[in-house]
């Protein structure tokens, strides 16, 4: 890495800034050897609930399983069906397969990249109907149709109020898949308040890989509830289905978070709210002086409604390869979150979907491009990627479209 290069995240800078606190972690946990559960596991779980305006939290072992106990606890059975979108990191459709169910997708705001509530109404009115006993079934699988997913993609919720209002009026589970969104927020007017990811559906899962906004060190994951029974069931179903050692009530996974990390998250959710209003500096500076600079690049679109937590800033542009080589040579690292769409992928061939299903899901996968974006970068790292890719496309050979103006 050059010294004057700017990586797409930095994950070195926030732990040289915090490493005594951290090995200090280290040292208590080698010196009681807690390894698994305990106090420091507890200690966590509580903080992170108390953060995310939840109830409950219950450490798991990464983002994936939180995902899948939390659809298993909420009673998410296997051959039913489960709503989500095309647009998301594979997690969330392998966890609606790990817990034996079908996923369904429908297509996302072209503005947001999040869970568009008129596909899923859609959905709902043309490609379900009510079996005559009450149950919502797919017209074309005859699945039970018993829960809905929406991502908040890139860090900012999806839009809730309808999308939970609908779930009511079939009858769905909201799953929330926070996996990107910790202390991100979404103004219900039907409630007259904030909400907090991790605070609005059934359940939600976190993860907590390195690279999210809250990491730890190696793998771990949460799923947060405000209903005491599904708490109840992820804590069993994480630990083998016990509650009491060697007394399996039913069977469960080996899907706990280990003390270590635990205790080293602790340590940096400390920080969560501070890092997370620094990347919403970021984002508010990459807009402007987009606009400054008279770029065609379309800043994120955040609605009034939201207050995200940019642990993505993306942007759109034509001819993606060459702008990414363009910026690489400046040493400008960015990424794809995603490239493919689920239900084009390989692993998905059997699922019943073509090419041109989700077309917005499509175009945007085609375009998006992630620029460098976490806590730490610094305001003239943020100027050369502006003026870098100003650069790039006033170029001539690139002409920058947005789908989303
Ligand atoms: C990271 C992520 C997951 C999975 O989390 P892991 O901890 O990597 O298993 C699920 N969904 C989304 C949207 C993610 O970004």
């Amino acid at each position: 890495m050059a010294n004057n290069s700017i990586p797409f995240l930095d994950l070195i800078t926030p732990h040289k800034q915090l490493e005594d606190e951290l090995v200090s972690v280290c040292q208590t946990v080698f010196r009681t050897s807690g390894f698994i559960g305990g106090p420091m596991v507890e200690q966590f779980e509580l903080e992170f609930a108390q953060f995310c305006g939840a109830k409950h939290a219950i450490g798991v072992s990464n983002g994936t399983d939180a995902l899948m106990l939390a659809l298993t606890a909420a009673g998410i059975k296997p051959g039913e069906a489960v709503i989500t979108v095309p647009n998301t990191f594979i997690a969330t459709v392998e966890a609606i397969s790990h817990a034996g169910a079908a996923a369904k997708f429908v297509d996302v705001d072209p503005r947001t990249y999040n869970m568009d509530p008129e596909k899923l109404r859609e959905f709902l009115e043309t490609k379900c109907v009510s079996d005559g006993t009450g149950r919502l079934v797919t017209r074309d699988d005859h699945r039970q149709v018993t829960a809905v997913i929406p991502v908040h993609l890139y860090g900012q919720m999806a839009d809730m109020d309808p999308i939970c209002a609908l779930a009511a009026k079939y009858g769905l589970i909201v799953i929330e898949d926070a996996c990107q969104a910790h202390g991100a927020e979404y103004y219900s007017n039907k409630q007259g308040k904030w909400l907090k990811a991790g605070s609005v559906g059934t359940a939600a899962a976190f993860s907590f890989y390195p690279g999210k906004n809250l990491g730890a060190c190696g793998e771990g994951g949460a799923v947060t509830t405000n209903d005491p029974n599904v708490a109840a069931t992820v804590k069993m179903l994480r630990d083998h289905g016990q509650a009491k050692k060697y007394y399996h009530d039913i069977e469960g996974y080996n899907g706990r978070l280990d003390a270590l990390q635990a205790g080293l998250l602790a340590v940096k959710l400390k920080h969560l709210e501070r890092w997370n209003e620094q990347r919403r500096t970021h984002a508010k500076t990459y807009n402007q002086s987009f606009v400054s600079a008279g770029s065609s690049i379309v800043p994120p679109y955040e609605p009034t409604w939201s207050k995200a937590v940019y642990h993505l800033y993306v942007v759109e542009v034509d001819d993606r390869e060459a702008v990414q080589r363009f910026l690489g040579e400046r040493n400008v690292g960015t990424g794809i979150h995603y490239p493919i769409p689920l239900h084009l992928q390989k692993a998905y061939a059997a699922l019943p979907y073509k090419k041109g299903d989700f077309p917005v899901a499509e175009v945007a996968a085609a375009k998006i491009l992630s620029l460098p974006m976490f806590p730490q970068l610094m305001p003239e790292q943020l100027d050369r990627v502006v003026e870098a890719l100003t650069e790039c496309l006033q170029s001539g050979a690139y002409a920058a479209a947005s789908t989303r103006g």
